[in-house]
């Protein structure tokens, strides 16, 4: 790849690879060697490095610690079997960076720097992807304030980092959901479409509430009304009823426009499954239940790609899913897509930067 930033490069001297079991990886606890880091000062973008992966000394009137001004992604990077490095839909993560970064009031960060400053890491730090099979290299790019004040205005200055972990095969396993009628993770008008740090501290206390009760995660309900489901923990969600998928539309700006979502979709319209992009309201769910209509429901995200779900609290009763057949959309495409990443088979929707 031709660069045209100037990126300072310092390497550890103590490789933490050899201490590192691979056969053993839990997610986001093991960090590979080096980050790549980026300052925004004077209005521009600059100090461009890739260094050992070390704390940060920060001001105790560090702006992110007080308001939260912060915004993050999370992608993935795979080994095929010739050893070549992929990374899966990166050009969209960038583009939902900035347009988080935008309703936080947090400086774009240029298409060059997020795609050199990545793919200079992902060199620095190749052997830490694992080749293994169902294990990937989980990437997190975020920005943050650095503004020393106390105020509350947009920061001055920022920082952009990107570290990344390497993730085992995420057994996906089946999940508990409770329908979630009190508590609000997104409101029209709110920051629910961005990932802005603070959504995910305010949906905590709920979550914790449904974890104590047995269930896994929240379905979360529409702010208003609370009648109409919109995404499951931090993923969106999907329901196949009488073979229609249905999943929220993002059109109110309260659901995270996920990549996993939209690939899904994608691959479901190329399958010839029928999709609806509308709110399924809380009784059409508890309807679909007690009728047995409802024949598949997941959540879709990075982390685990598919999540299937066995279990769904609406008011006081538990409903347990039918079991799948093995041909069931949500295995169906969650091998199809693993095929992508992997580049088992062909890219057919420019979906794969090798680097
Ligand atoms: C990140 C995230 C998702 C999933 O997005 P992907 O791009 O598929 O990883 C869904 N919902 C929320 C709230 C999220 O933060």
């Amino acid at each position: 790849m031709n660069t045209t930033i100037d990126i300072q490069i310092k390497q550890t001297s103590q490789s933490k690879l050899p201490g590192t079991n691979f056969e053993n990886l839990s997610f986001g606890q093991v960090m590979s060697d080096h980050m790549f880091v980026a300052d925004y000062k004077n209005g521009e973008w600059q100090n461009f490095s890739i260094e050992p992966y070390a704390p940060l000394a920060l001001n105790p009137a560090n702006a992110t610690l007080h308001y939260g001004q912060s915004v993050f992604e999370g992608l993935k990077a795979y080994k095929n079997e010739n050893d070549e490095v992929l990374i899966f839909r990166a050009d969209a993560n960038q583009r939902r960076l900035n347009e988080s970064a935008e309703r936080m009031c947090i400086p774009p960060v240029p298409e060059e720097i997020f795609m050199e400053g990545l793919a200079k890491l992902l060199e620095v730090d190749r052997n830490w992807i694992p080749s293994n099979p169902g294990c990937s290299l989980y990437i997190r790019p975020f920005i943050f304030a650095t503004d020393d004040y106390l105020g509350i205005r947009p920061s001055l200055t920022y920082k952009f980092m990107i570290f990344t972990c390497p993730v085992g095969h995420y057994y996906a396993k089946p999940v508990s959901v409770k329908v979630e009628t009190k508590y609000t993770r997104a409101a029209e008008g709110g920051t629910g479409q961005a990932k802005a740090a603070g959504n995910y501290a305010g949906s905590l206390y709920p979550a914790q509430i449904a974890q104590k009760q047995g269930y896994d995660q929240l379905l979360w309900t529409d702010g208003k009304s609370h009648e109409n489901i919109e995404e499951s923990g931090t993923m969106n969600v999907m329901f196949i009823i009488e073979d229609t998928l249905i999943t929220a539309p993002t059109s109110k700006g309260t659901i995270l426009k996920g990549i996993t979502r939209d690939s899904v979709l994608t691959l479901a319209k190329e399958k010839g499954l029928k999709v609806d992009e509308r709110f399924l309201k809380v009784s059409e769910l508890k309807e679909a239940l007690e009728t047995g209509k409802l024949q598949e429901a997941f959540g879709t995200g990075t982390a685990a790609t598919i999540a299937h779900i066995y279990k769904i609290n609406v008011g006081d009763t538990d409903f347990e899913l039918p079991e799948k057949p093995k041909d069931a959309f949500s295995y169906q495409v969650l091998e199809t897509l693993d095929a992508i990443k992997y580049g088992r088979i062909e890219d057919q929707h420019g979906w794969i930067t090798k680097v």
